[in-house]
Parts: C-alpha cells; structure tokens; sequence
C-alpha cells in the first residue's frame, strides 16, 4: 500500500537547539541534494531569516530514504517557524504531519519553546521522538537532559538517538526511528478531497503556491477545487512536490505533502488552514482548526519623506500579496502627515515588513510605538476596539478599559529567579506559580498584559538572565485595567504619533521618564524646545532641551570629548529617518523611546 511507505513530520525545537542544522544532514544523508547543491541551511531561505537565523515561514521538503533493507520510504519534512509570533502558522504544519521530532540541545536542555513546541505537537496527537543533539560538545550532559525530558514532558527517552547535527553523528538513528516511530498517513484516497494549506507563497508567474498536506481523496491538474473558508472556486493549473524545487507530478493523493497553483491572486484568497476540497464533489466539512490570523500589535507607518506616500502604499500592497496577516489603512497623523496604521502578529513580525519596506523598496519609515488593541466600554454602552491610543476617547466617555493578557512561561537558572520575578513584577506581571525543571533551573509562570511584553521585555529578561533564560507566551483573554493616555509636548504641541497609553499609577514616573529620554535623543536645535508629559490638560513633567550655540562642539571638546562624538555619530546616522515636527526635527528613535523607558 503507497500511503505504508510514506511519514510526514516536523521538527521542533527551542530556538537554536539545531533544528535546521538537522534538517540539512537529513537532506544530505537521504542523498536529496549533492553536496554541491546544498546550500548552507537549505530550509531558512529568505536572506532576512539568514540574518536573523530563525524560519519565518513554514518550508517543506521531500526525501527519499532507503533503509538497510532496500526498502525506499517517502519523508516529507516540514520546517516551521521559531517565533511566537508565528504560533498559528506552526500548529498548521503540525497538523499536517504525524509525527514531529523534538529536537533539544543536550548542554540547555529544556527550555520554554521546547515546552510550548511539544504541548503543540501533543495537540496535535503526534508522535513525538525526542533527539538529543550537539553531543561533541564537552558540556553535553545527554543522560541528564534524557531524564529531564522524561520527567518534566513525559517522554519515553531510553532509545532516543543521540545526535551531533552538527558533525553528522547519530543521523542513521534518526532516519530509523522516523521510518519505524511515526505512523503512515491512512486518508481515504476515493473520498472526496479534504487538503489542509499549511503554508502559501505568492509567485508573480504561477499566482499563488499553496502548500498542502492532502488528507483524503486526490488533486489534480484540470480539476475544479473550492476552497472551504474563503469559499472560492478555481481550476488546478499545477500540483507538484518539492525537491526542494517545484516539480510538476501528474496528481497528489491522500498522505502526500506538495504544492497547488490554481491561479489564485492573493493568499488572502489561500489562507494558512483553509481546506481545499473539490468543487463538484465537496466534502461535508473542513478539516478542523481554521482561524484567519488576528493582528495583535499595532503601529503607524509614515514615510520620512512625505511624497514618497503613494511609494509607501505600493509598497505595503505588494508586501500583503505574501502576506496574509499584514493589514493597514491609511492614517493621518497632526504631527507626521499621511501615513498608515499597519497591524501585525507581534513585534517581530513589524520588524520584518519594517525590514523589507526599507531593503526591498528603498524607503525611509518612521514607524510609531505599536500598540495593542484595548477594549473600551463606554459609558453609553458602546464597546469600541482601540489600536492608535491618539482616538482614545476622554476619560469622562469611558465607563471601563481593558487589555490583552499573555500567560507567560519562563524558564531560568535559579539563581536568577530574584532578578527575573523582579522584572516580571515591573511589567504588572501577575505571579501564578512556579517549579523546578532540576535542582538548577526553575520554570516560571506569570500572567502579563501584552503590551508590557512586546516591546523590550525579552530583551530586559535575558540581559537580567545573562541569556539564561527563555521565554514563551500565548493570548488569555482581557483583563480590566486603570488606563489613561499619556501624551507628550513639543514646543508646546502635542505630538499625536507620540502619545500612548499607560497604566494610571505609573503615569507620573512614565511621563518624566519619558520627557528625560527626549531631552537625550531629541539633538539640540537653534532654538530651545520644551518637552512635556501631560495627561488631559495636566502638565506632569517637564525637560528642556537647550538651544545649541555655535560654539557648543568647540567647548565640549574641551571635557567629554568620546561622549560627544557618540551623540555626533548618533545624530548622523539618526538623520536617515529624522521627522520634521512644526519646527522640531525628530528623529524616529523618539518614537520608540516611549516604550523603551522602565
Ligand atoms: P535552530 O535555531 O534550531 O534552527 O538551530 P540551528 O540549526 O540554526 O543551530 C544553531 C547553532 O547551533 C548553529 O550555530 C549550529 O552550527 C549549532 N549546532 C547545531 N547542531 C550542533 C551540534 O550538533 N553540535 C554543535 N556543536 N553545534 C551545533
Ligand atoms: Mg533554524
């Protein structure tokens, strides 16, 4: 039987624990690619996720193994992202697959994204073979971490492989246990189609590639297909499998992983999790688990240069052919002109269209502080959902405001626990409970409102951790809040794309705070500028930053001389995205720095 000699699996893993590295001796081994063809990390191709070394969006690749026996088998190995943000992208290629190895490096052990990785995968009901990687290292301790994954996860470990991804040890064990561990897929191949999209990619020559995993039934080329949620129709123009190029096959069936061209214009019309089925024969239900991405994070775009606008919006529309989960809609803003209020899965996810807009299309942004999406019951009963804190309505409108929760999982050496429940309590981070992985390290539980999550609270964690630790989140729900809306003033102006919303009780110490990071970042001008911190008409806090005089470089030269060349070399390379406000030149650090102060 065809299905018999086919596994489709994922590997998981904490972030840099050697999931592609992996990946890589596995294409190697199973002799998909010469040595020459195979370029450095296969999977993670996009230059930005080089950089980045992490999997922004979900790969796949078929392998042909051949066991000792002679026996030819089918892995279909699909890659997935390593961000939080990307989470539902993730549970789609895990439900794609049966099984998934778990990948954890044997000098770190456990860590948050191995925990929230392998609930996921259990979910999912997969199978799940934990492999110990990064053995050649002398600070591998692989029958402890073995016990650990056996006690904090519950996993059988006594024949897990011991692997080197690195060195290319242990990969035949690897190889084995993935033929012999994960079940075969068993679709009905004479049902009516049901294929999850796992992943989709916008080609300017074949429209719209969706990735997919068929689970009953056959695709194939000519054919009329439905798609189940955005309930379209199209004609298959092409369905193949990767090697890791597209190659056209005459029809994919039940337990196959490959791709269909269907002269679709838009992966908004081919979401991640929809179900193709046929048009004529349609299957009674979708496969289950389907949900459109959700923006969480909100933030203005605007270009520095004010007629590079329509530029922006060309830009911005071609991003979204590839992206299903960027939304935006024009903005204007008092201060910053026209521009766009952009919604993204998470911070990393901003960074990256922020990243492309600036590499790809060659524009300049200045983006404000994002934002999550508060929830505002009016007094006259109306709930409105707020994503620029600029439209807050006032205070005597609102009966009750709320904000998105995370819960949060952290895992750190225990010496640490003081310096990171500190932080957490810092953050308005609710303390739920806490346990020992070993003697040494400890796993954290808090709950969190996002907003005091996404911006620098990674990085806060691990330089309190010394890298130590790590982090994973997922959304709970809305917790009520005491909100207002801080905002700031320019030379007397309030500065709208500088606003945001704050905590009451913290308000005071945010607005100078605030106001103190400004008078650093905002560079001296001909004239002096006062910087204030208000809520409604009150004044909290106040800085000047100081009219510059002509002579201002030659006296400084006398005393801190380094200091000063640092804040020169700054305001250099802050001239790139400087933003004219009134009469104040501000550079797009300011607008960051709002979030950025404790
Ligand atoms: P990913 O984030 O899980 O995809 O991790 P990568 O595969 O990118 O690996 C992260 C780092 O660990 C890279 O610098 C790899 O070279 C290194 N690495 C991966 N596997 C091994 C291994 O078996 N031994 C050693 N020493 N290093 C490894
Ligand atoms: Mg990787």
């Amino acid at each position: 039987d065809r299905q018999k000699k086919i596994r489709n699996f994922c590997i998981i893993a904490h972030i840099d624990h050697g999931k592609s590295t992996l990946a890589d001796r596995l294409i190697e081994k199973t002799g998909t690619l010469t040595q020459r063809e195979m370029e450095d990390q296969v999977l993670d191709t996009m230059e930005l996720e080089k950089e980045r070394g992490i999997t922004i969006k979900a790969q796949a690749i078929r392998l042909v193994h051949t066991t000792e026996g002679g026996e030819e088998y089918i892995l279909n190995l699909i890659d997935t992202p390593g961000h939080v943000d990307f989470n539902y992208e993730v549970s789609r290629s895990l439900a794609a697959c049966e099984g998934a190895l778990l990948v954890v490096d044997a000098t770190q052990g456990i860590q948050a994204q191995t925990l929230a990785n392998c609930y996921l995968a259990l979910e999912h009901d997969l199978e799940i073979i934990p492999v110990i990687n990064k053995i050649d290292l002398p600070s591998a301790r692989p029958d402890e971490i073995k016990k650990e994954i056996e006690d904090v996860i519950g996993l059988d470990c006594s024949d897990a492989p011991l692997i080197s991804a690195k060195v290319g040890l242990g990969i035949d064990d690897v190889l084995k246990a993935i033929v012999e561990k994960i079940p075969c897929p068993e679709g009905d191949e004479d049902a009516p189609l049901r294929a999850l999209i796992f992943d989709s990619y916008y080609d300017s020559y074949k429209g719209v590639i969706c990735y997919i995993r068929v689970k009953e039934g056959t695709i194939k080329k000519g054919m009329k297909i439905k798609l189940m949620a955005s309930k379209k129709e199209y004609e298959v123009t092409e369905v193949g499998i990767f090697r890791p190029q597209y190659m056209e096959v005459p029809e994919l069936k039940a337990g196959d992983v490959g791709y269909v061209c269907a002269s679709i214009k838009n992966v908004r019309d081919a979401r991640v999790g929809d179900t193709i089925t046929e048009a004529e024969r349609e299957a009674k239900e979708p496969l289950p688990g389907y949900r459109p991405a959700i923006p969480m994070v909100f933030s203005g775009f605007y270009p520095t240069d004010s007629a590079k606008y329509e530029e922006l919006k060309e830009a911005l529309e071609k991003l979204q052919l590839n992206d299903a989960a960027l939304i935006f809609e024009p903005e204007t803003s008092v201060a910053l002109g026209f521009g766009f209020r952009c919604g993204f899965l998470g911070l990393l996810h901003m960074e990256i269209v922020q990243e492309r807009l600036e590499r790809e299309y060659n524009l300049d942004i200045v983006t404000t502080a994002p934002s999550v999406i508060y929830r505002i019951t009016k007094t006259d009963g109306e709930v409105i959902e707020l994503t620029n804190p600029t439209n807050m309505p006032s205070p005597t409108e609102i009966e009750f405001m709320e904000e998105p929760y995370v819960k949060a999982t952290i895992i750190t050496p225990s010496e640490y626990v003081g310096a990171v429940m500190d932080l957490c309590q810092n953050k308005r981070g609710i303390f739920k409970n806490m346990e020992y992985i070993e003697t040494t390290r400890v796993m954290l539980h808090y709950e969190m409102p996002l907003n005091e999550i996404i911006y620098d609270f990674f990085d806060a964690l691990k330089s309190r951790t010394k890298g130590y630790a790590s982090l994973d989140y997922e959304l709970i729900g809305y917790k009520e809040s005491d909100l207002v809306k801080l905002d700031i003033l320019l030379n007397g102006d309030p500065v709208d794309a500088l606003s945001q919303i704050v905590p009451k009780e913290r308000a005071y110490q945010r607005g100078r705070a605030i106001c103190e990071k400004l008078k650093e970042i905002i560079p001296r001008q001909l004239f002096e500028i006062p910087i204030q911190a208000a809520i409604g008409s009150k004044i909290i806090a106040r800085e000047t930053v100081k009219a510059l005089r002509k002579d201002v470089l030659a006296k400084c030269y006398g005393g801190d001389i380094t200091r000063k060349k640092k804040l020169l070399e700054k305001q250099k390379e802050g001239k790139k995205r400087m933003k004219q406000i009134g009469t104040v030149e501000v550079p797009q650090e300011a607008f960051m720095a709002v979030l950025k102060v404790e």
